[in-house]
């Protein structure tokens, strides 16, 4: 079998998936459908695509993990991006979520730390519809030539709140970031930039992520 096969058994299981989410709470019919659409099981270890479709984390390569589907789904969410937006994710890991950001039709940057991770990831991401614009580097600072965008979602644990991330954000942006004092025991964070400069936070309950890396990161 292909590594890119995506047969009528993947897509059922794509739909009993995007159910058990809504059944978890998630109401966004867009994230639903990208949840649908988006073959998950090409962002894992081929020996192990059978995993793909429960909801839950799993290891990928350089101690690394693929996002829970809820917490993927949850993130997407919670950005709440109009049409066409511009957004950058930090922690490309698999893919997963950046595939989900391109299926809904967003202008997706993503950057990774690990480099061999970004190759591995956008060997699959040249197989999903949509132009990437993945780079290597520290996320925990941003991306500041291609800024600013609607929204940044951080796919890993962060100890403060990167202000580099907030800077880099448009009026009215969102930042979707978990935070906390220990990667096991963190918060996920909704931060809005307002016209006026000020920042709303707003909080969604515990969360678990691997330690984000770099400047504003747990460890370098
Ligand atoms: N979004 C990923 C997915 O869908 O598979 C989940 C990625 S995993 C939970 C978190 C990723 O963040 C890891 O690949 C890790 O190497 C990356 N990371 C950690 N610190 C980073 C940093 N400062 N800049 C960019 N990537 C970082």
């Amino acid at each position: 079998m292909s590594a890119f096969e995506d047969t009528l058994v993947h897509q059922g299981q794509r739909r009993k998936l995007a159910l058990e989410l809504q059944g978890k709470g998630i109401a966004s019919q867009q994230v639903l459908a990208a949840i649908t659409a988006v073959p998950r099981h090409w962002f894992f270890p081929k020996d192990f695509q059978s995993f793909a479709y429960r909801d839950a984390a799993f290891p990928i390569d350089h101690g690394q993990t693929i996002s829970q589907p809820l917490t993927v789904a949850q993130q997407t969410q919670l950005l709440a991006l109009a049409p066409n937006s511009k957004v950058l994710e930090v922690g490309t890991g698999s893919g997963y979520q950046a595939a989900v950001l391109l299926e809904m039709g967003f202008e997706v940057y993503t950057i990774e730390y690990i480099r061999p991770l970004l190759e591995q990831s956008m060997q699959v991401l040249s197989q999903i519809k949509g132009q990437i614009r993945a780079f290597h580097g520290d996320g925990s600072k941003g991306l500041a030539k291609y800024a600013p965008y609607d929204g940044i979602v951080v796919t890993a644990g962060a100890p403060v709140l990167p202000t580099e991330l907030i800077a880099q954000l448009n009026e009215g942006g969102m930042l979707v970031i978990p935070v906390g004092n220990h990667p096991q025991k963190l918060t996920m964070m909704r931060y809005t930039k307002l016209a006026n400069g000020e920042i709303r936070e707003e909080s969604f309950g515990p969360a678990k992520f691997v330690p984000l890396k770099g400047e504003f990161g747990f460890e370098p």
